[in-house]
């Protein structure tokens, strides 16, 4: 197994040592930051992959299952991976994952060939679906691509807010300074539950259902939690 850099020319790079059996990656990293891939790298990866007949498997158990706005993140591309791995979202709290196979790829893996205690749980596998189905039936995807952009847009002008990246509700708000713990820890002492991946980066990946209401709070809590360490920051800067 060999990590390459993010980049197309590094992919190519690894595709013309001709001994690449697959590729995996995460459309949008989220451990990292909430970091997509560069424009057109997965799109070049398919390519390569078809080209030397080897697999595209896709990581989407934090973009995957509406996270994005669509059932996957890979379906914003256009593309069709040969394998894809979902978790999270789609037990929405219940534990479960699983790897969906397209094509050829799905003669590859059959039962017998890997085995798991509790693979195949009827408990868990009617959760995801009764999931999916509440998702299907209140047209969440909509929402999540609505209110994944309401969020962008009222997050913007806080406070130490540089940008913001990801998509549909998995956001990553980058801050102008590597301070996301401390607001992560201020937001926790007044309620809120948010995570810093990275020094700078505070990830939102808030429930499908999320409406007026929870925005309203969540903006308040986020705003002072911000200005409380903006506050703080600038009295250690004196
Ligand atoms: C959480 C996570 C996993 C692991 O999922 P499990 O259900 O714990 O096996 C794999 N990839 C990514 C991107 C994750 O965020």
């Amino acid at each position: 197994v060999k990590a390459i850099d993010p980049t197309i020319a590094a992919l190519e790079e690894a595709f013309a040592a001709g001994d690449v059996a697959a590729i995996f990656a995460e459309p949008i990293q989220g451990e990292a930051g909430v970091v997509p891939l560069p424009e057109g790298f997965l799109v070049r990866a398919r390519e390569l992959a078809t080209e030397h007949n080897a697999l595209l498997i896709l990581d989407e158990v934090q973009t995957g299952s509406g996270r994005t706005g669509e059932w996957f993140a890979h379906q914003h591309l256009g593309i069709t991976p040969d394998a894809v791995t979902i978790a999270k979202s789609v037990g929405a709290g219940f534990p479960l994952g699983a790897l969906i196979t397209y094509g050829s790829a799905s003669e590859l893996f059959y039962p017998g060939t890997h085995n798991s205690t509790f693979g195949g749980n009827p408990l868990a596998s009617a959760v995801a679906n009764a999931v999916l189905e509440f998702i299907e039936s209140e047209n969440l995807l909509e929402n999540v691509t609505a209110r994944g952009a309401e969020l962008r847009e009222k997050v913007a002008d806080l406070p130490l807010v540089a940008s913001t990246r990801g998509a549909g509700l998995l956001i990553g708000i980058v801050l102008d300074a590597p301070v996301a713990a401390d607001v992560a820890a201020e937001a926790l002492t007044r309620g809120l539950v948010i995570n810093a991946p990275a020094p700078d980066v505070i990830r939102l990946a808030p429930a499908y259902t999320i409406g007026d209401s929870e925005i309203a709070e969540f903006l308040d809590i986020f705003t002072a939690s911000l200005d409380a360490v903006a506050a703080q920051n600038q009295e250690n800067a004196r």
